[in-house]
């Protein structure tokens, strides 16, 4: 059963005459260990209808290009065949996903959706709302625990939030249970004016679509369910046991991959967490510690902070101390073009960004020296930010998301605390190359890159 926590009514719209219940799948890509889904299908048995999901793809996502929307399409086709084996009709319209559910609300009983915490993802639902004559239910299936349960406002620090979100993990982390379907829906008819998008042939339908194609897809995180769960059974397998101790370390790769199947709600949170928890790994807390606490703080941040795209969003002495050095001689500056092709004078900087650019994925360690780098290599910390999130979002295959909006923030004071001033950084947290070399074996790091490259 679906926690109530999760499940709000977004009106209070009375059930309507119609053919369908319509899952309207946003944020949560996937067939399994969703709770919306599972929350749509035992309506749709309650109420004797079919149940059909459906999925609006546009071609103008803030930010997103080719390697995104492969990424997506790759899921998307997956998740077909796992809703087909489920009795469930899948619908992926060319439109705004706000648009096609309110045409597809027409025929239906009553609507649900999972939660997106992003403004674009806000709004979409906020714009439904106004205009469906059915109910809208949204069930939060991103988080293990709900956002408004984990804390009421926007939390300082990590160490703030985990006070709050650790007596309210247990209850969340629970399996969930599959509903099977009393009608199946695969042969219903379906038609609108919209253009239906077919998943057989993910090259044909990219070749068609309007989209920026920039930034080419790779070959390295290949998108859908079933590749997030095998890299979870290798995290499970191989490098569980090492996370608490290695994960740190950018040549040796001990990390979960999980998060550009997260930021796509192709895995889900729960699973995840369960899994690891299953094992009797001496390093589940370390990697439920950022999972959950780490994770859904950067969710507790969107959520509250409407400033989550801008500087403003700093505690009160970041701002300051960075304003007190804005001005501060800098050693080097680069444009956007030496950073973006990884020109600069730092081999590991380097390394880190090709990383990026290359396989969609940077090092969890080496986004932070990434990104303070940033700071003390263009002309302002506004520079720095826009620039940071500019390639973030660009190139990483999770980037767009609460984390990414959140680490690159982090770079510049959030969730930090004051650490002793020095040039350019005032008093925010400094790093340097000598630490890198010190604990890692840095160099190795960067040979793998230049082999990935060639
Ligand atoms: P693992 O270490 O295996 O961790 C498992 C999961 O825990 C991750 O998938 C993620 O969901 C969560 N997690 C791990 N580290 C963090 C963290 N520091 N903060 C919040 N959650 C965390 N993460 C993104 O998902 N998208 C981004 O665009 C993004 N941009 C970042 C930019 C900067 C400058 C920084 C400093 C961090 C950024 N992060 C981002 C956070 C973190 O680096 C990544 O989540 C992590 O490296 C993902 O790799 P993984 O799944 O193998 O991580």
């Amino acid at each position: 059963m679906v926690q109530p926590e999760r499940i709000k009514n977004l009106n209070e719209k009375p059930l309507k005459e119609g053919d369908y219940v319509l899952y309207w799948m946003q944020s949560s890509q996937r067939a399994h260990h969703n709770p919306a889904l599972e929350y749509a299908a035992s309506k749709a048995n309650q109420l004797q209808k079919q149940l059909i999901v459906y999925f609006g793809l546009t071609e103008k996502y803030p930010e997103a290009n080719l390697r995104h929307y492969n990424f997506m399409l790759e899921g998307l086709k997956d998740l077909k065949s796992s809703l087909i084996k489920r009795n469930i009709k899948f619908l992926v319209l060319k439109c705004s996903p706000n648009v096609g559910v309110i045409e597809l609300s027409k025929r239906a009983v009553m609507v649900v959706v999972d939660r997106g915490y992003l403004k674009e993802q806000v709004k979409w639902r906020e714009n439904v709302v106004k205009v469906i004559e059915c109910p809208l239910v949204q069930v939060e299936s991103d988080v293990v625990v709900p956002v408004e349960i984990a804390s009421f406002k926007e939390e300082y620090s990590s160490a703030t939030f985990r006070r709050r979100i650790k007596p309210q993990i247990e209850r969340f982390l629970v399996p969930l249970k599959e509903v099977s379907l009393d009608r199946n829906s695969t042969s219903m008819e379906l038609s609108t004016k919209i253009p239906e998008i077919p998943l057989e042939d993910i090259d044909e339908v990219l070749s068609r679509l309007e989209i920026d194609r920039s930034v080419p897809k790779t070959e390295h995180f290949r998108g859908g369910t079933s590749n997030a769960l095998k890299f979870l059974d290798e995290f499970v397998e191989d490098k569980l046991d090492g996370f608490a101790e290695l994960r740190n370390d950018p040549s040796l790769d001990h990390l979960s991959n999980m998060s550009p199947y997260l930021h796509f709600g192709q895995i889900s949170p729960v699973h995840i967490a369960l899994r690891v928890m299953g094992t009797e790994s001496h390093s589940r807390d370390a990697f439920l510690e950022e999972l959950i606490v780490r994770r859904e703080l950067a969710v507790n941040f969107i959520h509250y902070n409407p400033n989550y795209r801008s500087l403003d969003a700093l505690p009160d002495w970041a701002i300051k101390t960075l304003k007190e050095h804005e001005h501060d001689g800098r050693n080097y500056i680069y444009t956007l073009e030496e950073l973006e092709t990884a020109h600069t004078h730092d081999p590991y900087w380097n390394a880190a960004q090709m990383e990026m650019v290359l396989k969609g994925k940077m090092h969890g360690y080496m986004r932070m020296y990434w990104g303070k780098k940033m700071l003390e290599w263009t002309e302002s910390p506004q520079k720095a930010f826009e620039t940071a999130l500019y390639l973030n979002n660009k190139y990483e295959l999770d980037g767009r998301d609460p984390n990414g909006y959140t680490g690159v923030l982090w770079c510049f004071g959030k969730h930090d605390r004051a650490w002793k001033e020095r040039k350019i950084f005032g008093k925010v947290r400094y790093m340097n190359a000598n630490g890198l070399k010190r604990k890692f074996k840095i160099d190795s790091y960067v040979e793998d890159m230049r082999s990935i490259e060639t």
